[in-house]
């Protein structure tokens, strides 16, 4: 495991996330266009 920048999105409902890598340069959550905040994660090595 490797700890990993990614962003969450901010509705607790919503499950959408990604790697600091990938996200889309508005910063909005792919599934729902909510905003989305940084967080570390443990995420398989790719
Ligand atoms: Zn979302």
């Amino acid at each position: 495991m490797l700890e990993t920048e990614v962003y969450s999105c901010m509705d607790n409902a919503c499950i959408g996330w990604m790697r600091k890598d990938f996200v889309t340069d508005d910063l909005l959550c792919p599934m729902c266009g909510n905003e989305m905040t940084a967080e570390i994660r443990e995420l398989p090595k790719i």
